[in-house]
């Protein structure tokens, strides 16, 4: 047993912890978790726990169920809202196959995978979450429209008893898990806020975004409200979006860091984003996988103001340039270290692991291959007619998660990525929420087609 396995065990003793979680997520994004006594413990570091794969989405087809889930000490966390009393604690989990190796269907597994092989070319990847949701006042039955739980706007500050308590109280919750959060505010629809979360490691920054998102749950179920990270509830209001800002490190030199180069962003850089633009419709069904994920993607400049809340839709990088798919944000030139960029397409409904994964491919075969950076635009590529977008190169994202999948299926960098499991399973899954979707007569068309045809 090694000393974080010790100092778990030893922890759980001395305050008394009765149940311990262990967390693990399925391939669309979706929390897991078995509670067992302290007891087990000790086995389950060494050998696992045993549970039936088949029943969680996407982990095993019927004949190979049997899998373990193994908790990385690294992880454990007393939960600060089980406390009395006796409390409750939490780890991830590496899932494993029945012979003691990874499996292929764990999504923390696949973004280990692909962190090894940024390490095998000298880097280490560090991610910064923007996460954008809406508060509701109470969840919507069926049929039932969302009501936001207040009318406020972009960084207003709410009165009392509502998104500032709810802001704070999530936030010291967050900080009692040690997760730090940099900022927070009012996002510019009514009921929508934003946290984001301090600069990490991706798989560390991946295991808060699912522990942040059960946070939000938790505490927005203690003040009767109810925290949805559905990425486009209201036609009307912006989508949740999940801008990530992120950077490459050589040991302790920032990678995108180059002084006197333009915007101070070195080679590296450069080529990270060519990849995350050449592969961006690849990926898209990833960063954005839901039906829903694509009605964010989208800008109408003569909607009401902000329907597309600035989420991209065009392939294209600017310095400053809140359309663009990447930005390359300020940052004074002394904090080299600093030095990031930000993808923008993913939402707050995606799996981070997944996400970050493919991310990091597209980045990494930007640099392995070269790729060079397209000019970047610094107009509202949203203003452009499309004559005036294809003049200049500019492509559209993926419109829908058909054209998502679509571009998904041909890539060789997802694929590879993802692995031959998780990409199979992944895709026809996503098959299958298109066809369903698909076949919907909606309340649009009867709306629009029964008065007149
Ligand atoms: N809500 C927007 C989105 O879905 C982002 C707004 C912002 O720039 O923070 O991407
Ligand atoms: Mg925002
Ligand atoms: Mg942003």
């Amino acid at each position: 047993m090694d000393r974080q396995q010790e100092f778990v065990l030893r922890t759980l003793e001395e305050r008394d912890i009765r149940f311990v979680r262990l967390w693990f997520t399925d391939v669309l994004g979706y929390l897991k978790s078995v509670a067992v006594a302290p007891a087990e413990l000790e086995a389950a570091f060494t050998e696992g726990i045993g549970f039936d794969g088949s029943a969680i989405e996407g982990f095993a087809r019927v004949h190979e169920a049997d899998m373990l889930a193994q908790p990385d000490p690294s992880t454990f966390q007393v939960l600060p809202w089980r406390n009395e009393p006796h409390g409750t604690a939490r780890m991830y989990c590496d899932i494993l196959m029945p012979d003691g190796s990874p499996s292929y269907a764990d999504p923390r597994h696949v973004l280990k995978r692909q962190l090894s092989k940024a390490s095998d070319l000298g880097f280490s990847f560090y991610t910064h979450p923007e996460i954008e949701f809406y508060l509701l006042r109470n969840k919507p039955g069926p049929g039932e429209l969302p009501e936001p739980n207040d009318d406020g706007g972009y960084f207003d500050h709410t009165p009392h008893n509502s998104a500032y308590d709810f802001r704070r109280n999530a936030i010291m919750m967050l900080e009692n898990m040690g997760i730090s959060v940099e900022f927070s505010h009012h996002e510019g629809g009514p009921g929508q806020q934003e946290i984001d979360l301090r600069y990490a490691d991706a798989l560390t920054t991946a295991d808060n975004i699912m522990t942040f998102r059960h946070v939000m749950k938790e505490v927005a179920l203690e003040e009767g409200v109810y925290a949805t990270f559905m990425p486009k509830p209201f036609t009307e209001y912006p989508g949740s979006g999940m801008h990530t800002h992120m950077s490459l490190f050589e040991g302790e030199r920032n990678a995108f860091y180059e002084p006197g180069a333009e915007y101070h962003l070195s080679k590296i850089g450069r080529s990270f984003i060519g990849g995350l633009l050449a592969h961006s419709a690849e990926i898209s069904a990833v960063c954005s996988q839901w039906v829903n994920s694509y009605k964010r993607l989208w800008h109408n400049a003569a909607a009401s103001a902000g329907a597309g809340g600035e989420a991209p839709a065009y392939v294209c990088w600017g310095h400053n340039n809140r359309s663009a798919l990447v930005r390359v944000p300020m940052y004074k030139p002394d904090k080299g270290n600093s030095s990031r960029i930000e993808f923008r397409a993913l939402d707050s409904a995606c799996n981070p692991y997944l996400a970050y994964a493919v991310i990091l491919a597209a980045g990494l075969k930007g640099i392995e291959e070269g790729y060079e950076l397209p000019p970047g635009s610094e107009d509202d590529v949203w203003a452009l007619t499309p004559a005036e977008r294809r003049a200049l190169g500019i492509q559209p994202l993926p419109q829908s998660l058909d054209e998502g999948i679509r571009a998904m299926e041909r890539s060789e960098l997802v694929a590879e990525t993802l692995g031959a499991h998780v990409f199979d399973y992944f895709l026809r899954n996503k098959r299958e929420e298109w066809q369903e979707y698909r076949r919907q007569v909606t309340p649009f068309e009867l709306q629009r087609y029964l008065p007149i045809l």
